[in-house]
């Protein structure tokens, strides 16, 4: 049997975090290539309120999430009080493991299942953002698609849905991924070999511009308009 690059690294192929920045804007997916942005904490503080126990404190939970990232601002500790305050009373969805890598052969992505419980097949992902009014944002649907795409390679069992955590909000919404959601997953990976293969995307037609950290560098890499050069 010959060897693939999968069987030597788990983590060859694409990072489904690369896939979402792709999903939100090709262009981001394009930028974020170039450039190393650290992460800012949150998403620690999250994955520790979820995982802990409901009579941990605030300072063991703070405590821990410094051991994990010595370097995290001290302004964040009043983010930790609204996720502790809103989880107070909220159930934490059950796992046997943590950050399982689960990987997909077929379209060369991977990525971190936050919990996974192998006695009934529970997939969970965790997240810092607080949950939309109803359902789950865009980006959790195409990263819940792609992990569970990944899931049933990797664990050999086939979830219909996953359970998403709102820590900020203390909400849990569970979601079945739908033929559109897996569509979105194969054309944005499309997107992502063309780019990869040195093509620069063309602005999507409707851009989350807005606090975008790139504007200054897009808007530098657009076409000049002909009358523009000839002008005096
Ligand atoms: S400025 Fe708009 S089009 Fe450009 S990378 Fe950012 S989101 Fe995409």
């Amino acid at each position: 049997m010959t060897e693939s690059p999968y069987d030597k690294n788990p983590y060859s192929g694409i990072a489904i975090s690369s896939l979402i920045r792709a999903f939100r804007c090709p262009r981001q997916y394009y930028f974020y290539k170039k450039n190393e942005f650290a992460s800012n904490g949150k998403y620690i503080i999250c994955r520790e309120v979820s995982s802990s126990g409901q009579d941990e404190t605030f300072d063991q939970i703070w405590k821990t999430v410094n051991l994990l990232d010595p370097t995290i601002p001290s302004k964040l500790q009043d983010f930790l009080h609204v996720c502790l305050d809103a989880n107070k009373n909220a159930p934490r969805r059950p796992w046997t493991e943590l950050d399982r890598t689960v990987r997909s052969k077929q379209l060369s992505i991977y990525g971190q299942l936050d919990k996974f419980d192998e006695r009934t097949g529970e997939c969970t992902l965790t997240r810092c953002t607080k949950a939309p009014k109803t359902g789950c944002w865009p980006d959790d649907r195409v990263r819940a698609t792609a992990l569970l795409l990944c899931v049933s390679e990797t664990a050999d069992i086939r979830p219909k849905g996953i359970y998403i955590e709102y820590i900020p909000s203390g909400i849990i919404r569970y979601y079945t991924p739908t033929p559109k959601d897996r569509r979105i997953v194969i054309h944005t990976l499309r997107q992502i070999h063309a780019i990869d293969k040195g093509n620069f995307p063309p602005r999507p037609l409707n851009p989350p511009c807005k606090g975008c950290r790139f504007e200054d560098t897009c808007t530098s890499y657009e076409p000049r308009k002909l009358s523009g050069l000839f002008k005096k």
